[in-house]
């Protein structure tokens, strides 16, 4: 049996970060034991606000060589950038561009005890992925807009042969590993897009079609943006992979999360083909940090996710099981209403929560 033991980067950052980071790793470390050793690093707004580096050198070196990077939140109100584009996300957004991160994986899954906004659905009810190309697409441009004359602003949409490939390769290689959409058991990657108004959205559709050939055995399908927005509020059991441009996977992906119980308690990895972060959906939420009552919920989900791409990488079955009792004992917390947290309706603290879960670990 292995005794190898995993390197997690670990950056608490701003706001709500530091509470639900500390929380997580509170209920890895009662899972897993010795097999990770946490690297607790500096970075984010408030670091820039000292020292003038979101990102620190050493900070980026330790994630680079680290076996995966798990990260709070950042984010501070009013701490910005002269072009008013704000500090906090450009920690994550380095990483992701210098780390190369092209996948944005985000599940939509409804857990059994959480309340949805969609009438009808109950947990288990909403299971997909949506897929959101990290790299690329409108955002790729962050940093070299152009504003002239205070007249004219503009930012460009890049969509690349490679960018578009490798994300779709990611999004039907999940499909081949999951079990198919909840109405009809079909394996299925649904292509976002605006093909019908954008060249760059018909290429990624073409090319996603590319792709397709080397995966009969899931289907393909397609969904404008706009329109997919309906679809996922009147029948989210119809989905079982979405692959999206960035911007248009950034909007979707946040609404899919709020029909699964909100930002609170949706997770995120952000993955490459060496490395990957993860972190809880949500922002710092400012508005009650500092208080113990944000929910850890988003961030050990996220944790979870960790586990499952570290055994994929490394075959160690122990990280698999790790997060197969994790994901259980947090679903029996809010399933047996143990400790729920304030978003979801309850009045548990963050503490409180990530105690629940390691007690049922237990
Ligand atoms: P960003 O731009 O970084 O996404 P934001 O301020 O737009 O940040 P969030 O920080 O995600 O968005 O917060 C949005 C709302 O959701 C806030 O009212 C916040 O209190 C709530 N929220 C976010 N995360 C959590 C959490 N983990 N637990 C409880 N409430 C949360």
């Amino acid at each position: 049996m292995t005794t190898k033991r995993y390197r997690i980067a670990t950056i608490d950052g701003d706001g709500i970060g530091p509470e639900v980071s500390q929380a997580a790793l509170r209920v890895l470390k009662t899972a897993c034991g010795d097999m990770l050793d946490f690297d607790m690093l500096d970075g984010g707004a408030g670091h820039y606000q000292k020292t003038g580096q979101v990102l620190p050198e050493d900070t980026f070196n330790a994630c680079r060589e680290a076996d995966a990077i798990l990260h709070g939140a950042a984010g501070l109100p009013g701490v910005v950038y002269p072009d008013g584009t704000e500090v906090g996300n450009d920690l994550h957004l380095r990483l992701r561009f210098r780390l190369d991160l092209y996948a944005n994986v985000r599940p939509v899954k409804l857990l059994p005890g959480v309340v949805s906004p969609l009438r009808g659905y109950e947990g288990g009810g909403i299971d997909y992925v949506i897929v959101r190309e990290n790299t690329e697409g409108l955002y790729a441009s962050r940093g070299a807009g152009v504003l002239l004359r205070d007249e004219f602003a503009s930012d460009s949409l890049v969509t690349t042969r490679k960018g578009t490939e490798r994300v779709a390769e990611f999004a039907f290689r999940l499909a081949e590993s999951r079990n198919g959409a909840l109405s009809d058991g079909k394996k299925r990657v649904t292509v976002c897009d605006k093909a019908n108004i954008l060249r760059s959205y018909a290429f990624f559709r073409a090319i996603c079609d590319e792709v397709h050939q080397q995966h009969p055995d899931v289907a393909i399908d397609y969904a404008y943006a706009d329109a997919i927005t309906v679809h996922m509020v009147k029948r989210p059991e119809f989905y079982d992979v979405i692959v999206a441009e960035n911007m248009f996977g950034d909007i979707i992906s946040d609404l899919g999360a709020a029909t699964a119980g909100g930002m609170g308690i949706s997770p995120s990895g952000e993955i490459g083909d060496e490395h990957a972060l993860f972190q809880g959906a949500h922002g710092s939420a400012p508005d009650i940090a500092g208080q113990d009552a944000a929910s850890p919920m988003a961030t050990v989900l996220s944790a979870v996710m960790m586990l499952r791409w570290l055994n994929d990488r490394h075959g160690d079955p122990r990280l698999a099981e790790a997060a197969d009792r994790i994901e259980t004992a947090a679903g029996r917390v809010l399933s047996e209403n143990i400790a729920v947290p304030r978003d979801l309706g309850g009045n548990a603290r963050c503490s409180e929560v990530a105690e629940a879960i390691c007690r049922a670990l237990g």
